[in-house]
């Protein structure tokens, strides 16, 4: 299962051609879609996509609980079956989770009556968890209009990213970390991900960003708080 998972990600980069690149996404809230929250006040969201992970999630979570610090998982619905314990302690934790599909694979290699069967096979798995965060995002960040008749069929809002750190690709502590720090501006949606197919730099980061943050100034809100913080 999990060499499948690996597999579609190689596949969706070579044939869809959106990991590839560096996209600069941007609000579109008459279609729900999201890429940074409110800029008036000195906070960010922090995100995880592609888990749960049985190593990295674990350590990623206890590192929140250490600083007290709230964040948003878009979670595979294939690795949530595999780790459910990891979604009730997301929830218990005070977390935002999301659906992230069931396998990753993107809307461009599928039919749209697949593609919301993706979403609504990992909408019941998390629904039978507690989860009823509505909050989706694309693989890949790839919205097409499949992607949002989909979304808006089951309510969900879709949530991109202002700052992407590609730790997927399993950078050094120090290039995720500075990818943050030298980016980062209130608002920011930050794209990290628990699940990597390789060794993960990404928990070790977060042990630097979090405090280097606080110290800063900056506050952690759950995506949905973010995007919907007053005025
Ligand atoms: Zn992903």
């Amino acid at each position: 299962m999990k060499s499948f998972f690996a597999l579609t990600l190689a596949f969706c980069a070579l044939f869809c051609g959106k990991s590839s690149e560096r996209t600069v996404f941007s609000n579109d809230e008459s279609k729900r879609v999201y890429a940074c929250g409110r800029t008036d006040g000195q906070s960010i969201a922090l995100t995880f996509d592609d888990g749960p992970h049985g190593e990295y999630t674990e350590q990623i979570l206890d590192i929140l609980a250490e600083y007290g610090v709230k964040a948003t998982f878009f979670v595979i619905g294939e690795n949530a079956q595999l780790y459910p314990e990891l979604i009730l302690r997301m929830k218990e934790e005070g977390h935002a989770v999301g659906n992230h599909t069931y396998c990753h694979r993107l809307s461009c290699r599928q039919s749209a009556e697949e593609f919301l069967g993706e979403l609504k096979r990992t909408q019941s798995i998390l629904k039978d968890l507690g989860v009823k965060d509505p909050l989706f995002r694309p693989p890949g960040g790839e919205y097409d209009d499949k992607v949002l008749s989909a979304a808006q069929s089951l309510d969900y809002d879709i949530i991109l990213w202002t700052v992407d750190t590609r730790d997927w690709r399993c950078p050094s502590t120090e290039q995720i970390t500075k990818g943050v720090l030298d980016s980062v501006k209130s608002g920011d949606i930050v794209l990290m991900h628990d699940y990597v197919w390789g060794e993960s730099n990404t928990p070790e980061a977060l042990r630097q960003i979090i405090p280097a943050l606080l110290k800063e100034g900056y506050s952690f809100k759950r995506v949905d708080e973010l995007i919907r913080s007053e005025r």
